[in-house]
């Protein structure tokens, strides 16, 4: 937020100072500086690399081209033949650097776009890995906090899931996670985060959700597992879920997350397949 403002500042800064500069020349002087104008190119990158598109690229060039132009002749006498020359030529130069620096910011940015899904993705389910979580909290906690919405923490983990590696094998497990994961993603909203938190664990970051709504969602998730058609080498296998539910209520982000273990760790003790949930630390 603050880069920002010092970008917009920078760049309001530039385009006044190349106006005052530009129009205070004299007339001698600006015969033999027509290349002032290559100082737009300062403003033109910080957009560009502030909103890289090139549709936001073409315009700050078009508009700095047109702001050159509109001074150019609005000055007392206007530009003769050789003036002209050099702000064409200076155009052109303008217009090179523009493209070719646009050309590798926007090709840096698509960069950056990949390796930030790479690193927040998990590969096996394609879903949220750990990591995109600790952003995920950094973000929605302060905003929680600040207008008091409620935020909602699910905890889901496979039941038995050992048994499914041991008895079919790893490769089964790992469709039986790809599956289990679909199934909760077909039933979290776009708002909310759904990530693989653990090996057979899931989380889900459900912002503006109370713990009533949270409640009908884990519901809603546990039984569309329960009752989903999973089968590997034309073997039906039975998966259940257990699932932790937790209300963020202040607390630091490892506390919320212990707090959502605890119960989870509670539904397994109640014997699985089943939701628990804890409001306060010492209330379960
Ligand atoms: P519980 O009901 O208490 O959760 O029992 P569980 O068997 O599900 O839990 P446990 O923690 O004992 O075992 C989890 C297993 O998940 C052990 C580990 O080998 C397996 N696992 C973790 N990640 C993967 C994975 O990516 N692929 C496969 N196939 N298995 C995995
Ligand atoms: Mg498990
Ligand atoms: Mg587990």
């Amino acid at each position: 937020m603050k880069r920002k403002g010092f970008n917009y500042s920078l760049i309001f800064l530039c385009t006044v100072s190349l106006v005052f500069i530009d129009t205070i020349l004299s007339e001698e002087a600006r015969r033999h500086y027509p290349f002032i104008w290559s100082l737009s190119l300062i403003p033109i990158i910080l957009i560009s690399y502030m909103y890289p598109k090139w549709k936001v690229i073409i315009v700050s060039g078009v508009f700095f081209s047109i702001l050159k132009y509109s001074t150019e002749f609005s000055q007392k006498t206007a530009p003769d033949n050789f003036e002209m020359h050099g702000l064409i030529l200076g155009s052109l130069i303008n217009w090179s650097i523009i493209l070719t620096v646009g050309h590798f910011i926007i090709k840096s940015y698509k960069l950056f776009l990949k390796v930030e899904e790479l690193t927040t993705t998990d590969a096996l389910t394609g879903i949220y890995n750990r990591r995109y979580f600790d952003f995920f909290m950094e973000k929605t906690i302060p905003i929680s906090k600040m207008g008091n919405n409620p935020l909602t923490f699910l905890m889901l983990d496979i039941d038995h899931f050992k048994r499914v590696n041991d008895n079919y094998g790893h490769q089964c497990g790992d469709e039986a996670l790809i599956h289990t994961s679909n199934i909760i993603k077909s039933n979290v909203r776009e708002s909310d985060a759904f990530i693989r938190f653990g090996g057979e664990e899931f989380a889900v970051i459900m912002p503006n959700t109370d713990v009533d709504e949270g409640l009908i969602i884990a519901e809603r998730i546990r039984e569309a597992i329960e009752k989903s058609d999973f089968t590997y080498n034309n073997e039906r296998i039975h998966l259940t879920i257990s699932i932790g539910v937790s209300f963020y209520n202040g607390e630091k982000v490892e506390e919320f997350i212990k707090k959502t273990d605890n119960a989870l760790y509670k539904a397994k003790e109640n014997g699985r397949n089943q939701i628990a949930i804890l409001i306060d630390k010492n209330l379960l």
